[in-house]
């Protein structure tokens, strides 16, 4: 297989999770063979940081992300002071996942904005990007963001599903737009418009592994090397090669996360 020569980043997975366990060394081959040079571990909650910040420790092309992610209910309210403190190693270049998902959590949800609420006032008094998870809740999502000043920091809007108009606010706060391999599936018509659409500075491509494995995986386990087959269907759906989105996502991807360059 021909890598793209910019190289591909995956922006969001959790290689933390037992799917991988005594796997990583062939992840990782597949990696270099798909031509994709770094992936963002994603921390969904405390307990599991370890051994997220672990990976980011032994491999200098893994990076790491402290938050707790709003379908782990248990644990209470968060005081953002543990979130900085943690957040304050130089492996850990984001907040999150954090948001607000009200497709899997139900009742009274006062917990989970209070909850993306700490994380957002985190990140902003340790200056690091956020990578927000939103479901069945966007408006909300939105709102908060704007209330908490999410814009100082700015960050990702992970897996992204939503409409154009939910991604325009976002980038309207200086978010980027992450795509998974939802992207890739048939019936996903109006994500392959967002795609389409997105400003190509803003954009991103993840896997989220283990889930959501992109066409022509579907159904199996995902790992970061299939991020390529996120790339090539946005390069599809937007008319220019493979090469444009690599360059670009890895672009913005270095930019947002390690601060190099200037938007
Ligand atoms: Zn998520
Ligand atoms: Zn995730």
């Amino acid at each position: 297989m021909e890598a793209a020569s910019a190289g591909l980043v995956d922006s969001h997975c959790h290689l933390d999770f037992p799917d991988y366990e005594g796997k990583l060394a062939e992840v990782r081959e597949e990696m270099r063979a798909h031509g994709v040079t770094h992936a963002l571990c994603i921390s969904v909650n405390l307990e599991g940081f370890p051994k997220v910040l672990g990976l980011a420790e032994a491999y200098d092309n893994f990076f790491a992300s402290v938050g707790i992610h709003p379908d782990q209910e248990e644990g209470g309210a968060l005081d953002p002071a543990r979130l900085v403190e943690l957040a304050s190693h130089p492996r850990v270049v984001a907040i999150g996942e954090t948001g607000l998902d009200y497709y899997r959590a139900t009742g009274d949800l006062d917990w989970q904005r209070e909850r993306f609420r700490a994380h957002i006032r985190a990140a902003r008094t340790c200056g690091k990007p956020l990578v927000i998870h939103t479901r069945q809740a966007a408006a909300d999502t939105l709102r908060i963001m704007q209330e908490e000043g999410a814009a100082e920091v700015g960050g990702v809007m992970h897996c992204f599903t939503e409409s154009l108009e939910v991604a325009e606010a976002a980038m309207a706060l200086g978010f980027h737009i992450s795509f998974s391999g939802i992207v890739t599936f048939k019936n996903a018509k109006a994500l392959k418009e967002v795609a389409r659409a997105v400003r190509l500075d803003r954009l991103l491509v993840e896997t989220d592994a283990p889930y959501l494995a992109p066409i022509p995986h579907r159904g199996k386990t995902n790992q970061p090397a299939w991020v390529r087959h996120v790339a090539e269907e946005v390069a599809r759906l937007r008319e220019v090669p493979l090469e444009a989105v690599a360059q670009a996502s890895t672009r913005n991807f270095f930019r947002l996360f390690r601060g190099m360059g200037s938007i």
